[in-house]
């Protein structure tokens, strides 16, 4: 019997997943890895590293490296980089973009990607197109007149759980030689994968499900390709930027990692249970979840994700901004907290904290689901829109 403890071809994610990080250590018989806080490592007498590869902490550790292979499998792709949060990631990918060229992204996603796409290209002269890519016929009109050099985009996305069709859009891309970076942090690599759709990239705020635990900030990114362009400058820039994540967080990460699918499974299946209730509620004017047969792309997420449609929705309830904040105030379980993709459940009323001229409407409530018994959640959220 072979002695090697990380033979992972061929196993399924929850698998992989279960075990992430772990093949034991030789010399102790561990079964998770142990932490390295060291910055920088010692060389020999001729001045060889006396671990190969180990100089100085921001170049690399071995605990990225597990959990940067264990996430490039998990999307089918080559390798992956951590950074520091899910924002680092996003400045990494939008750096590729010199002065003088084009970023097409989507329209109406995460807020912090598009306010930092905005003052980044315009401080860099670069041209930024913002475009509703699930009206494919709107991408494609705005992609043939501005010919991108990337594009970026969020599947589903934050808070309006819009779903693009990654194939027909990386078709596209790949005709002109634009990069393709789809942001997948709602959907995870357990549901949705972006490169097997013909994704150069896909990002994920490791802050969210991935890590599941609401107590780390974290963003990775992964190729499919490693000896791209792209990837050697990515590669370079968390390198060379310094965007790296702390030796606790990676290692929290692994310990998040390991329940992910579990965790998924729980969430994809109360979130699916909680937008039917709602959506069949006389109080919710609409519940925007693309696993509901009345979304605008239902069959489309169905046909691009497996085993599930994410953990975040949001709904319009009836009476506007006030009663959406009411109903929030009334709410014992969810927690009135931003973020996604921790056990608990949150709810947040978007327009608040990213103001009007975001263009979220004041009757709109993002929910992230969690864990719990699905109806607690019900009740909560039924007590909570009969005060209205
Ligand atoms: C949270 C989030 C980000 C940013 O990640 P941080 O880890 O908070 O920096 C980017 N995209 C999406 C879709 C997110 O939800």
């Amino acid at each position: 019997m072979s002695k090697s403890t990380s033979k992972t071809t061929g196993l399924h994610p929850d698998s992989l997943l279960a075990h992430a990080g772990g093949g034991f250590d030789q010399a102790t018989g561990a079964v998770v890895p142990p932490i390295q806080t060291a910055t920088t490592f010692v060389r020999d007498e001729d001045y060889e590293p006396i671990g190969p590869g180990y100089i100085y902490s921001r170049d690399d550790n071995a605990l990225y490296k597990k959990v940067e292979k264990l996430i490039a499998d998990l999307e089918g792709g080559e390798d992956s980089r951590l950074f520091a949060s899910g924002m680092a990631a996003v400045a990494a990918v939008a750096r590729l973009v010199k002065p003088g060229g084009t970023i097409l992204a989507q329209s109406g996603i995460y807020w912090g990607t598009t306010l930092f796409l905005r003052k980044y290209c315009a401080r860099n002269n670069i041209a930024l197109v913002e475009v509703d890519v699930s009206d494919f016929k709107a991408f494609h009109d705005e992609f043939s007149v501005t010919q991108p050099n990337l594009v970026w985009l969020e599947v589903p996305s934050n808070p309006f759980l819009k779903v693009a069709d990654i194939q027909r859009i990386s078709d596209l891309c790949k005709s002109a030689e634009t990069l393709l970076t789809v942001d997948a942090t709602a959907a995870t690599p357990l549901i949705l994968k972006p490169l097997s759709l013909g994704a150069d990239l896909v990002m994920h705020s490791a802050t969210k499900a991935l890590n599941g635990h609401s107590d780390l900030l974290g963003g990775v990114v992964t190729t499919g390709d490693i000896d791209s362009e792209a990837w050697t400058f990515i590669s370079e820039e968390r390198h060379d930027a310094g965007a790296v994540l702390g030796s606790f967080e990676a290692w929290l990460l692994l310990r998040g990692l390991r329940t992910l699918a579990l965790r998924v499974e729980r969430m994809n299946k109360n979130a699916l249970t909680l937008a039917k209730h709602l959506d069949a509620h006389p109080k919710v004017k609409a519940v925007l979840y693309p696993g509901l047969e009345s979304h605008a792309q239902h069959q489309l997420a169905k046909a691009q994700m497996t085993g599930g449609y994410g953990s975040l929705m949001s709904i319009l309830v009836n009476g506007g901004k006030d009663a959406a904040l009411k109903v929030t105030g009334a709410l014992d379980i969810f927690q009135r907290a931003t973020s996604l993709g921790g056990t608990e459940s949150l709810i947040e009323h978007r327009q608040t904290i990213e103001g009007e001229a975001s263009g979220i409407p004041g009757d709109l409530l993002r929910l992230s689901i969690g864990i719990e018994h699905v109806d607690d959640l019900i009740g909560d959220l039924d007590q909570a829109l009969s005060t209205l």
